[in-house]
């Protein structure tokens, strides 16, 4: 039977772009992968490639200083043509690869090992490879391990799409974080599972767009959103709730806990030296509020949490307070 999602390329870009992933912040998920991928079968370089229209471009990349390369010179564009894992023991022998300039010139691929990243729908939207600069056979066990960490990769994309990730900051969209929190809510309901709901807001924003322009506005948010997603915990929740406001669902955490989360943002957020000429130095406030029976809805436990930002503003800003 013929595999026509392979040959759909229409198709193929449309499913890509409906992750909104391209051009988008790196995340740490992501970096863990091709962080494990190199350490695990000893490769210089590793990285999610995934294939828009013209270029191929890295969510993620260890060992290369680059977003990205056009398509025509990437290998990974061979590897989505097919449903197997492409591997390239020596490109230097290889005529489809052998005057490649990534082969001929920096970075000097010899082996190359890629695994098509698959939409549950079928598309081939890039691959997750593993580069050497001298020649190599993967064998059969480091082939199933590629495979593995690419199911890891596509699921991480999909959670994404599921959760609505903003574009700007990273964080999930206000409807994706409003259907988890949701979800929490009832898991309360079921087993009294403790969680905490932080809201917290940016101090003086305004003064950051009236000082430098919007643009630089906009670098203080994607940092913002960066640098928190790094520091909580992999199953806890940032959202973007406003413009320069977030939610940072705790599940499982007690107030205290959270607290304790709450104020190591706060202080990382003081000490960031945000990237920008002149460089920006920003503050934030926070809210924390404890799921109990009197806030069993979005809004209500967001009332609570933002009763306690709104004091944390009052009394001085860049400081966390508790419901
Ligand atoms: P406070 O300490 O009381 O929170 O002061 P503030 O200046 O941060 O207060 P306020 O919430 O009134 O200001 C938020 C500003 O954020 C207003 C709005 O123009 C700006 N803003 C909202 N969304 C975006 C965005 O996506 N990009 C940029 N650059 N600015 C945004
Ligand atoms: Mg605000
Ligand atoms: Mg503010």
């Amino acid at each position: 039977m013929v595999d026509t999602k392979l040959e759909d390329e229409a198709g193929r870009l449309a499913a890509l772009h409906r992750y909104e992933v391209l051009d988008t912040p790196k995340e740490a998920a992501f970096d863990r992968i091709t962080g494990l991928v190199k350490t695990v079968l000893s490769v210089p370089i590793c990285a999610v490639s995934l294939i828009d229209a013209d270029r191929q471009w890295f969510k993620s990349c260890v060992g290369l200083d680059v977003d990205g390369t056009a398509r025509d010179i990437s290998f990974c564009t061979h590897t989505i043509k097919a449903r197997v894992p492409m591997n390239i023991p020596d490109a230097a022998e290889d005529p489809r690869f052998a005057e490649n300039p990534l082969v001929t010139g920096a970075p000097y691929i010899r082996s190359y090992l890629g695994v098509p990243l698959s939409s549950p729908d079928g598309y081939n939207l890039g691959s997750l490879c593993a580069i050497d600069t001298k020649p190599r056979d993967f064998d059969p066990t480091q082939i199933e391990v590629l495979k593995s960490f690419a199911a890891i990769v596509t699921n991480e994309m999909e959670l994404r799409r599921i959760a609505q990730v903003d574009h700007l900051t990273g964080a999930a969209t206000r409807r994706g974080f409003t259907v988890e929190v949701d979800k929490t809510i009832s898991r309360f309901l079921r087993g009294q599972t403790p969680a905490a709901f932080v809201v917290m807001d940016i101090d003086h924003f305004k003064k950051v767009n009236d000082t430098y322009g919007h643009p630089a506005g906009d670098i203080v948010l994607r940092t913002v959103g960066t640098k928190l997603s790094e520091l909580i915990r992999s199953g806890d929740l940032l959202g973007r709730l406003g413009g320069e406001e977030f939610g940072i669902l705790l599940t499982g955490d007690t107030v205290e806990q959270a607290t304790e989360t709450a104020e190591r943002l706060r202080e990382a957020l003081e000490t960031t030296v945000i990237e920008h000429d002149p460089p920006i130095r920003i503050t934030a406030s926070f809210g924390i509020a404890a799921l109990d029976a009197e806030c069993l809805s979005f809004e209500k436990w967001l009332a609570k949490a933002d009763a306690a930002l709104y004091e944390a503003k009052r009394t001085g800003r860049n400081k966390c307070c508790v419901a």
